[in-house]
């Protein structure tokens, strides 16, 4: 069985040939992988960089955004049927901590992240807990239903910011800068502003419709965000760059009173003026990870049966899973939004 793999210690994913799956036990299910989305945690761990280095014992089948059909059910597992189409939260929740009992699984203490603690799903098969499964209604097409997973953290940093009626400004513009983007916009903000050097991604940023697309190494950009603000700064800044310089301009530009929500993750230790740009600025500083189950998980498929267009424009390109070395290389040339590999190859092949 085909499969991507953090086989070594060192920067690259390499293609494995994993043993067939034995019938899933109590609690699971087997899924034959229709597609699925490379994300950027899949690329910290290619590039094999201190977070990922630090986090994952090698050998361990990466990914974790996708969308599958179901192939065979574990003994005690009710609600699903032979062929649905599914695809799952990657983190695993213990659901009896006090996080997961007050409703907050998404940052329970003793989570395990699919393609990061445990296997992943960059193979043909995987077995998934069925808790951690979501139905795709027959409207969403398989390359939208895979990236459920990135569009969900949009959603998340997006609805807990709240945008609604504010000047919205989005640090760095990857994929889930691009989809929050999009769903900021959708969800009432007076303005959405993505701020991307990068010429590719500015390029898809400008096609969502938004209000202004700046490159921050302009010497206008900080003027021009400005403008759009009524001249005030941002009242909400999505960050996801991860980059601590930006963040401090970012912090810099923000109106009295903003939130600032983080969901980008820096390379090493940030280094900020707390007293000068939050404190006496009033910031209110928010921390970003996962989705909220499921509540996240519900708003996404909402998002995508209404706004099909937006998920499209951010998929930049879809290939073969067996090419997935290509698919790193865009990512590390910045030149694409999302990458979906396609893993259904294999089952045309066996037909
Ligand atoms: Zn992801
Ligand atoms: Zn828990």
């Amino acid at each position: 069985m085909f499969a991507i793999a953090k086989s070594k210690a060192e920067r690259g994913v390499w293609s494995v040939d994993e043993p067939e799956l034995q019938k899933p036990e109590p609690g699971m299910v087997m899924v034959d992988v229709i597609a699925a989305g490379i994300c950027g945690t899949d690329y910290h761990i290619y590039r094999w960089d201190q977070w990922s280095s630090g986090r994952i014992r090698t050998p361990m089948v990466i990914g974790h955004e996708f969308v599958g059909r179901v192939v065979a059910i574990g003994d005690d597992v009710t609600g699903f049927e032979i062929g649905e189409r599914v695809s799952a939260e990657c983190h695993i929740a213990c659901g009896t901590c006090a996080l997961c009992r007050s409703g907050n699984a998404h940052i329970c203490e003793k989570t395990e992240i699919i393609g990061v603690d445990r296997p992943g799903i960059f193979r043909e098969k995987a077995i998934i807990p069925a808790t951690n499964l979501w139905k795709v209604p027959d409207a969403i097409p398989d390359h939208h239903a895979a990236v459920f997973d990135p569009v969900g953290n949009a959603m998340h940093m997006v609805a807990a910011a709240d945008v609604r009626a504010k000047d919205t400004l989005i640090v760095g513009g990857g994929p889930i800068g691009l989809f929050a983007a999009a769903i900021a916009k959708a969800h009432g903000a007076r303005s959405v502003t993505v701020q991307e050097p990068n010429q590719a991604r500015a390029a898809i940023a400008q096609s969502l419709d938004i209000d202004l697309v700046t490159n921050p190494r302009h010497e206008n950009s900080r003027s021009d965000i400005l403008d759009v603000c009524s001249g005030r700064g941002p009242d909400v800044v999505l960050e996801v760059s991860g980059n601590g310089a930006a963040l401090n301009a970012a912090l810099d530009l923000a109106a009295p009173g903003a939130t600032v929500a983080l969901l980008g993750i820096p390379g090493g230790p940030v280094e900020l003026d707390l007293g000068g740009k939050v404190v006496m600025k009033g910031i209110r500083l928010l921390g970003i990870t996962g989705r909220r189950m499921y509540e996240t998980w519900f708003q996404v498929e909402a998002f995508m049966l209404k706004y099909p267009e937006l998920i499209e424009k951010v998929i930049t390109h879809r290939l073969p899973a067996t090419d997935f070395a290509a698919g790193f290389q865009l990512m590390d040339d910045g030149a694409c939004g999302k990458v979906v590999l396609d893993f259904d190859i294999f089952k045309q092949e066996a037909a």
